[in-house]
């Protein structure tokens, strides 16, 4: 029996099932990762193996194409949350680790394109933590 994820965009306009498993977790540090994501990095899931069905919402879905990379961005075009994505001329599934509601067992394997990383992105792990909104 093959491992079954769900999840959706922050809307709830789209809906989707991943079913397999994972095989790679990297937190991409790249440039167009920083814009696409306006964060410090993407958290995203692959698979060479697992399926994804849209459940609804898949009108709703768009697909950037940044020009001459092989960079994608997959999103709900009411809210723009990122979504998966079948990459490589369709062989390879990309899911944002974010984008699911159910746990998965896989731990991050890299941090990767840190050579371009942001000149804030430094010893984030010594940050304080917060638990809720600061005050
Ligand atoms: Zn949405
Ligand atoms: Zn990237």
């Amino acid at each position: 029996m093959s491992t079954q994820h769900s999840g959706s965009c922050l809307c709830g306009a789209v809906r989707f099932e991943v079913a397999g498993d994972f095989e790679r977790f990297y937190l991409c540090h790249c440039s167009h990762c920083r814009k696409d994501t306006g964060s410090a990095h993407a958290a995203n899931l692959f698979s060479s193996t697992a399926t994804l069905r849209w459940l609804w919402g898949q009108d709703q879905v768009r697909v950037f194409d940044l020009p001459n990379t092989r960079h994608r961005h997959c999103f709900c075009c009411r809210c723009g949350s990122a979504l998966p994505d079948m990459q490589m001329n369709g062989t390879l599934l990309k899911v944002p680790a974010g984008s699911l509601d159910t746990d998965f067992a896989i731990r991050p394997d890299a941090h990767i394109f840190v050579a371009s990383k942001a000149n804030w992105d430094e010893a984030l792990e010594r940050v304080p933590t917060v638990a809720w909104l600061p005050t």
